[in-house]
């Protein structure tokens, strides 16, 4: 049972969540717990690594001791927790990262698990004691303490269900499941009780915040079956309900669409007028890619100018300032005419397992956005989704629109 940041806001959310564990308990299960940091607390520490000065300004974090720093909101909750179990008698002790351990890479801020051992957590466990883990961290092969990144207190509950071969893991969080797009958008998005790991996969890393992508990710690797439900229930009521995310197989009624996301994390780079030859987009990407940017999309046309190109394409919001610094860099070499930033832009995608056989969907897409007159600047498109860059400030608008177009409306 994984409980992200609102499910243990505060004391009072921390005792409900400890019912909801006892209860499984008392119906037979064994179960292991992952928590996450109290709701806004991650900002707060993470707000203050970045007044002392733990990364260059618009570089993601790769210092350990903001790890160090940022990883002590969950210590705090998996303590809370753990003290609070016992407190209406339910046998439990908390489980910081480096005490199972969870084992990661050395890349901290975005660290990877390597390896979760279980058997510490099954020793617990058979003791007839609850483990509350801290979820998003973990600890390097030197000892340091390594967090997970934005969110991955999913990641954490996945890899601790894997190493524990855990029949089920189950999501809690303040939305009763994973809906047709955000429901705080869209008030006639409708709950998807069944969804595809490769759909969930795409909604997450298409910025449906639900679910972590990487979660998602390791979930469908080691076929984990996952469960989203909200833990603001008492026991008992959340029989039936939330979200499934199975095999495509297991699924019997398909949707051509079945999701809406959007994003508001990307920033979107222009070049103009660089010159056309070979390994002109290798100079660039390549520069990119041993800085560690993320592209996401891109584009080139033709200009009007023999000989020349444009190109378009979005980075994360974090790394744009440090992007356009990169390829102005380049400009001597490559001899291109200028460089715009524009981070007033969102992703809006609609994503379906039904668009592989189905023709039309697109021009769905684009014939809505059309009548509501917004604006598409860059468009990109894989065997299951259609991802459309538009202006920030139709965001909502364009999500509305798409989510009545594919008929996701509530009745
Ligand atoms: P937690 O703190 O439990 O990890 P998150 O804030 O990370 O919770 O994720 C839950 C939020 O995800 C919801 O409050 C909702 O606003 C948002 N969300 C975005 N897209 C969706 C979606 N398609 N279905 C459900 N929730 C969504
Ligand atoms: N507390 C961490 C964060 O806010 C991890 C999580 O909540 O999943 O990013
Ligand atoms: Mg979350």
């Amino acid at each position: 049972m994984k409980f992200g940041g609102t499910s243990v806001a505060d004391l009072e959310r921390i005792r409900r969540v400890a019912r909801l564990v006892a209860a499984e308990k008392a119906a037979g299960h064994d179960v292991a717990v992952v928590v996450s940091a109290m709701a806004g607390r991650t900002n707060e520490l993470v707000a203050w690594t970045d007044g002392a000065g733990a990364a260059a300004p618009g570089l993601p974090a790769s210092d350990d001791e903001y790890d160090v720093v940022v990883a002590s909101g969950e210590q705090v909750s998996a303590g809370l927790l753990a003290m609070t179990l016992r407190n209406i008698g339910v046998a439990s002790r908390s489980w910081l990262a480096w005490q199972i351990p969870v084992i990661t890479d050395e890349a901290h801020g975005k660290a990877r698990i390597e390896e979760v051992k279980p058997e510490k957590l099954e020793i617990c466990l058979a003791d007839g004691v609850i483990p509350v883990v801290a979820g998003f961290q973990g600890v390097d092969r030197h000892g340091r303490l390594a967090t997970l990144g934005r969110g991955a207190g999913d990641l954490s509950a996945v890899a601790v269900s894997a190493a524990l071969r855990a029949d089920r893991c189950d999501i809690y969080t303040d939305v009763d499941g994973v809906y047709t797009t955000d429901p705080r958008i869209e008030e006639r998005a409708r709950r998807i009780p069944k969804i595809s790991y490769e759909e969930m996969l795409e909604m997450a890393s298409l910025g449906a915040r639900v679910l972590q992508s990487r979660s998602v990710e390791l979930a469908m690797a080691q076929r984990v079956p996952l469960r989203v439900l909200s833990s603001f229930v008492e026991p008992g009521a959340t029989v039936g309900a939330g979200t499934i995310v199975c095999d495509e197989e297991e699924i019997v009624e398909k949707r051509i669409v079945s999701g809406v996301a959007y994003s508001r994390d990307e920033a979107k780079i222009s070049l103009f007028g660089l010159p056309d030859h070979p390994g002109v987009a290798s100079e660039i990407f390549g520069s990119l890619a041993s800085a560690n940017v993320n592209v996401d999309m891109i584009v080139q046309s033709h200009s009007l100018q023999a000989g020349a190109a444009n190109m378009e394409f979005t980075v994360g919001k974090r790394d744009a300032g440090r992007s356009v610094e990169i390829v102005e860099s380049l400009k001597d070499k490559l001899g291109f005419d200028g460089v715009a930033l524009d981070d007033n832009v969102a992703k809006v995608s609609v994503i379906g397992v039904g668009m592989r056989s189905n023709t039309g969907v697109a021009q769905t897409m684009f014939r809505a956005l059309a009548d509501k007159g917004v604006n598409i600047q860059v468009i990109s498109t894989s065997e299951i989704k259609i991802s459309v860059l538009i202006d920030a400030a139709y965001t909502e608008l364009a999500v509305r629109a798409l989510h009545a177009a594919y008929g996701l409306d509530k009745a």
